[in-house]
């Protein structure tokens, strides 16, 4: 997950291959709530890990529930007949809409003691139309801070079931999803009837809600739209075990990537056309936009069709998730495209309606707003602008205004506050990542070359860090090229030049975080000894063994950027980085340095031989005659002896802004 302050994106120009989509959001939570309120015992596979089920899985475990998680599997021990809790609980519920109303529904007809809050966020997202249909019914709840919003605190009802309980429809289907759980708890001797007044929005989630009742035992019987019966003797029953399918919604991102990009197109695997979700009808509109897309039972393929797509008036009432994506699609049009029947937008993470516009329009976007619409007016080619765009903690505005990065003008598109997208898809960008393609000239490149313990790594680290970068240790290459030659039985000579060359050129390398795999067995230690560095830099004088790694290196210049440490970054390997960095310090200091570093980890140390050491190996580094240790011309010159690690990547971080590759207004 990208958790940086912000993304930036630079040009994309293809995308092509397969995304796994990881489950639905709202299949998650429903089935985690049902699952909770059963008798018996359910294994989930392929459950969502995101803020909102996490929220989910602790409410459900301060319940008393069994939860077990490994991975995406999750083993829920309902409630159903066991003691319901009885003392007061206080519950944190983020700004999960989605656990929040239905657990909400669930605990008011249970009754107890129980607080519900949340982020301020939450605070401000209407809850009193359930809040009715619930003290209708004979709930106690009362709100802690304003009318009509959360925080709650539900006490013991008294119910009174045999009137329909009236429920609005036309503010968020969630009410009505919370009501359809809840009641069948309280329907063991009678029929409980709910009646939706005014017209429903969002009608597809509601069958997700059916379906999932009927896989959990509870067949509503369905009048319209308008009445819900919840027979007598109902009892919820586990289905043993249950996948939950991809978020519908999730893959709007990828069938617009499909739709948008020239190549073999994208496949998507974990929804199908059939699924049960609502917002899988985002592909018709996709179609009508020019979307050329077939699919299976689990997957869906996606190619471009009609280029530049066209221009569409859509009511977007059963798909309001999605339809954001058809907002990015639509500056890719013809002519401007109209979504209609969008109001749940203005009551959502935020105010959907007015992000959409005002970050369109700092694209450069021509766009028209009402209470329940908006239009998008096409982008054409030289009218593209740089954008940081704004996210609002709304994981949506994120993931759509990526797409904006395949313009026709090539300019590259800053996203704030990345992490927002862990709602839904903590590895949204990863996985736009794993598709997306450009020219290796839009990847930017940061090198950091120096002495020996000069602090490359830490810096380099810590800068990749900020940005979302990935990172290259090139001396860990060198580092596990002389130990896979004395593994063996070469000597680091230039005798055996050519067999250490021919081991370089296919390393069987991998990192894991800090650690370093060879043929998968972890040498992490055995390389970063001192030994490990003097060996490294032995082979590392052989031309033939450079040359060997090369391409190995250039590999490591991935979406959306590289920070890249050694000696011959900048001069060598990258030599078009926009940034070179040389870092310096003191002899003395780097040799102090070290043997702290070697002590802390329980090595014993000599610091006048650490020293002598590191003065000998940067005496081999820099006075080989391939690819010497010296500055490039173009680098930055960064003595480190007497500043502290922050100060260091703060310098680091504004000549990068300064650089200004990426240009964006601040
Ligand atoms: O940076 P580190 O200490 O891990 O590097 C080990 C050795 O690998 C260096 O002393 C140097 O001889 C060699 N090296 C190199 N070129 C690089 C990185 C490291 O020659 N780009």
């Amino acid at each position: 997950m990208f958790s940086t302050a912000f993304l930036d994106i630079p040009a994309l120009q293809g995308a092509s291959g397969t995304v796994t989509l990881p489950g639905s959001k709202s299949i998650s939570n429903r089935v985690l709530l049902l699952s909770a309120l059963c008798e018996g015992t359910t294994v989930v596979h392929d459950l969502l890990d995101s803020d909102d089920t996490r929220v989910m899985l602790a409410a459900l475990r301060q319940l008393g529930c069994g939860v077990e998680v490994a991975g995406t599997t999750v083993t829920i021990t309902g409630l159903g007949g066991r003691a319901w809790p009885t003392e007061a609980i206080e519950f944190f519920m983020g700004n999960a809409g989605t656990a929040m109303r239905p657990l909400t529904a669930a605990l008011a007809v249970q009754g107890g003691d129980f607080t519900l809050k949340g982020v301020p966020r939450m605070h401000e997202r209407p809850i009193g139309d359930l809040v009715d249909a619930l003290r209708e019914l004979g709930c106690a709840i009362d709100y802690l801070g304003n009318e009509g919003y959360p925080p709650l605190r539900v006490r013991q009802p008294s119910l009174q079931l045999d009137k329909p309980i009236p429920v609005r429809g036309d503010v968020s289907s969630q009410f009505l999803t919370a009501l359809l759980m809840a009641l069948p708890l309280a329907a063991q001797d009678r029929a409980i009837t709910i009646e939706v007044v005014g017209e429903l929005i969002s009608k597809p989630y509601i069958e997700i809600t059916l379906n999932l009742l009927a896989r959990y035992g509870i067949q509503v019987e369905r009048l319209g739209w308008e009445r819900f019966v919840i027979p007598a003797g109902s009892r919820y029953q586990s289905p043993g075990t249950i996948h939950v399918e991809a978020d519908a919604s999730s893959a709007s991102y990828f069938i617009a990537l499909g739709a948008i990009t020239k190549g073999d197109g994208i496949r998507i695997q974990g929804v199908g056309a059939d699924s049960i979700q609502g917002d899988i009808r985002f592909m018709d509109a996709a179609e009508q936009m020019g979307a050329k897309i077939t699919s299976g039972p689990n997957w869906l393929e996606i190619k471009r069709g009609a280029w530049p797509l066209k221009g569409i008036t859509l009511d977007c009432n059963h798909i309001p998730d999605a339809a954001m994506t058809l907002a990015v699609m639509a500056l890719y049009a013809d002519g401007p495209t109209t979504l209609r029947n969008i109001a749940s937008w203005r009551v959502k993470e935020t105010d959907r309606i007015a992000a959409i516009a005002i970050e369109s329009r700092k694209l450069g976007a021509t766009v028209e707003e009402g209470p329940d619409w908006i239009t998008i007016h096409p982008l054409p080619a030289n009218q593209w602008q740089r954008a940081s765009i704004h996210t609002y903690d709304d994981h949506r505005v994120a993931m759509c205004f990526s797409l904006a990065a395949f313009n026709a003008d090539q300019v590259p598109v800053r996203i704030e506050d990345p992490k927002c997208v862990a709602k839904t898809f903590p590895d949204y960008f990863e996985a736009l990542f794993s598709v997306a393609h450009t020219a290796a000239a839009n990847i930017p490149v940061i090198c950091i070359d120096g002495p020996t313990a000069s602090g490359k790594g830490t810096l380099a680290s810590r800068v990749a860090a900020q940005l979302g970068y990935h990172y290259l240790d090139s001396g860990a290459l060198y580092r596990v090229t002389a130990h896979a030659a004395l593994q063996a039985g070469l000597t680091l000579e230039a005798t055996d030049e050519a067999a250490i060359a021919k081991l370089a050129r296919s390393l069987p390398v991998r990192f894991e975080g800090e650690q370093v795999l060879l043929s998968n067995v972890d040498v992490t230690d055995a390389i970063r000894s001192e030994q490990g560095g003097m060996n490294a830099s032995k082979v590392s004088v052989l031309p033939a063994v450079r040359d060997a790694l090369v391409d190995l290196q250039h590999s490591f210049q991935r979406l959306p950027g590289l920070l890249a440490d050694g000696r011959d970054m900048g001069t060598v390997i990258f030599p078009k980085a926009p940034l070179k960095v040389f870092l310096t310090a003191s002899a003395a200091k780097r040799a102090e340095r070290r043997h702290k570093q070697l002590i802390s980890k329980g090595f014993s140390a000599n610091i006048d031989a650490l020293r002598a050491d590191l003065e000998a190996r940067d005496a081999r580094d820099m006075s080989r005659s391939v690819a010497p240790l010296k500055p490039a011309q173009d680098a930055l010159q960064l003595d480190n002896s007497s500043l502290t690690i922050e100060a260091s990547v703060e310098q680091v971080m504004v000549w990068w802004q300064s650089r200004q590759v990426f240009g964006f207004p601040t």
